[in-house]
């Protein structure tokens, strides 16, 4: 594995989000000095929250899965997760209400899941999930440790017996024709193949290895952190503190100092210099290549993922509505051909809707729910759209579309706050997404941006713009990948069990 040459006793990570946290977690746990320089006053990156009265908004990521990859964070720094943090599964992980009115829970545990889909649409179709489940742990074996979770220097380094496995499970086809071998009745499909958009692809187009993002919610399971999301980056932030990371707030990496192909130093926005020997960056990746004064040697240009618009609302006591709900068009094709491909919001449009207060009422005043509302959107570069124009019209669109879909209405609603493209554009986030690179096939394992940079010996990548990709756990995974890129792979690493059986927790 190719690692930084060289003395790399410190350590500067740029950005406190999810991938600079692991990153400093893994690397000062294997004795190195680091500091995190972060722009904004606290941890989380896109994994950010907003305080609105007695309301505690998440205003990045709601479905947390693979709790055994934060426990191999907190491990990193010889802490356990539960003395940190409070995770609770969710069960159903999702309830998806179609446009006809029918609704369809979504379980992890098989029994549970079978029950709920034999009473859906038969038993052949519960015994069809139980077929998709077994490859989808198949799928998630071959490939997790092998492809995802680990560093790749070269394609060629790809062509091994485990190629050979994921080939054969079927890893380099298309998700949604994968999942049709299995289930027949295009609804339950839908609950194995939304997950598609996770990666800013359609099921039609993505390669069947990334079903292992359905494997993660469907099998594996789907949490989340008492206190909300941002606890999980406090939490984080703290164990690394524990650990001896020394971190500086509101500081904004501005450029970087050179000694030949090494960086030196990082320089602030307030022109202080940080020695250092090693440089890890989790900004997107142009900031990336900005702040080291190089340009990529990609001759095309990258292909962002689709953007989303995120109302956030509260309402009356809405006890009917489930943690995770999955607000289901009839047009589904469409629905991916009007953001990936026409550049247009959704017809007919499919949302998630979340209401953490279903699982810790402390969000909320007494009386009232939280919720918030995630359609996706077009990316600017996909359309010029003037969300700040018609921003507020669609937030009340995207309200109406819930009433309509959900069994019986919010009522006393109150819209907090809207992000649209607009708003992620203005943060720095490529074409306005804030899903970073989409996860098309030539931007997938040894495509995609690598975590080394040529011509730089000693500036490291993670984030979701680089290796293995986007979202909670794969940023986690990245980060600990830039810090072996630096101390080399350790010998022995610390791999919860529950990770090594792909199975579940409770
Ligand atoms: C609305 C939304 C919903 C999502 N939903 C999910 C979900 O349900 N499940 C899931 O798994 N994932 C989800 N994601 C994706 C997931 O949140 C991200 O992939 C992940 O948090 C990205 O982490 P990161 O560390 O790579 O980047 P970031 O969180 O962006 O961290 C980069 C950090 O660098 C800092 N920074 C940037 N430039 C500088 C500079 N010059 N100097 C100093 N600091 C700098 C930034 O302030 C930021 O804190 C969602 C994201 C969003 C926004």
């Amino acid at each position: 594995m190719r690692r930084v040459e060289g003395r790399c006793d410190h350590v500067v990570v740029i950005g406190a989000g999810l991938a600079g946290l692991s990153a400093a977690i893994h690397l000062a746990g294997r004795g190195l000095t680091v500091t995190v320089v972060e722009r904004g006053p606290v941890p989380g990156g896109r994994a950010a929250r907003a305080d609105i009265g007695d309301y505690r908004l998440d205003l990045g990521p709601t479905v947390l899965t693979m709790p055994d990859l934060i426990d191999e964070v907190f491990a990193a720094a010889g802490a356990n997760t539960d003395d940190h943090l409070r995770l609770v599964p969710i069960d159903p992980a999702y309830r998806a209400h179609f446009a006809d009115g029918r609704e369809l829970e979504l379980h992890t545990g098989p029994e549970p899941m079978v029950k709920a889909i034999t009473d859906f649409a038969g038993a052949r179709e519960a015994d069809g999930y139980l077929k998709l489940r077994k490859w989808l742990i198949r799928l998630y074996r071959t490939e997790f440790d092998r492809f995802v979770a680990t560093n790749i220097d070269s394609p060629i380094s790809l062509v091994n017996p485990a190629a050979v496995h994921l080939v054969a499970e079927g890893g380099l086809r298309r998700w949604d024709r994968a999942v049709a071998d299995h289930l027949h009745d295009p609804d339950v499909r839908r609950l194995f193949t939304f997950q598609s958009l996770y990666a800013g692809v359609s099921p039609q187009r993505a390669l069947a290895a990334y079903a292992v993002i359905a494997y993660m919610d469907t099998v594996g399971g789907v949490f989340f952190p008492l206190g909300g999301m941002r606890a999980l980056p406090d939490a984080l932030a703290a164990a690394a503190t524990a650990a001896g990371v020394n971190f500086h707030y509101d500081t904004t990496a501005a450029s970087t100092r050179r000694s030949g192909s090494r960086i030196t130093a990082v320089t602030t926005a307030d022109s202080r210099d940080i020695d250092c020997d090693a440089v890890v960056l989790t900004t997107e990746l142009h900031a990336a290549y900005e702040l080291i004064g190089r340009r990529p040697h990609r001759p095309q240009r990258h292909i962002a993922a689709p953007s989303a618009v995120v109302v956030h609302l509260s309402s009356n006591p809405a006890p009917h509505v489930a943690h995770h709900s999955l607000l289901f068009g009839r047009a589904w094709r469409q629905t991916f051909d009007d953001v990936l491909t026409r550049g247009r919001p959704m017809r007919d449009p499919s949302l998630l809707l979340t209401r953490p207060t279903a699982t810790d009422n402390s969000l909320a005043p007494r009386g009232r729910d939280l919720l918030s509302i995630l359609a996706p959107a077009p990316n600017l570069a996909r359309a010029r759209i003037d969300w700040d124009r018609l921003g507020p019209a669609y937030a009340d669109e995207l309200l109406a579309t819930v009433n309509r879909r959900l069994p019986a209405p919010l009522t006393g609603v109150d819209i907090l706050r809207v992000t649209t493209p607009a708003d992620w554009a203005r943060q720095g986030l490529l074409a306005g997404s804030p899903f970073a690179l989409a996860h098309t096939v030539s931007q997938t394992g040894p495509l995609r941006p690598a975590n080394m940079i040529r011509g730089v010996d000693n500036a490291v990548l993670a984030g979701g713009s680089t290796v293995p990709g986007v979202g909670i756990p794969p940023v986690l995974i990245s980060g600990r990948l830039a810090a072996d890129r630096i101390t080399g792979t350790p010998t022995v690493r610390p791999v919860p069990a529950a990770a090594q059986a792909g199975g579940m927790r409770s």
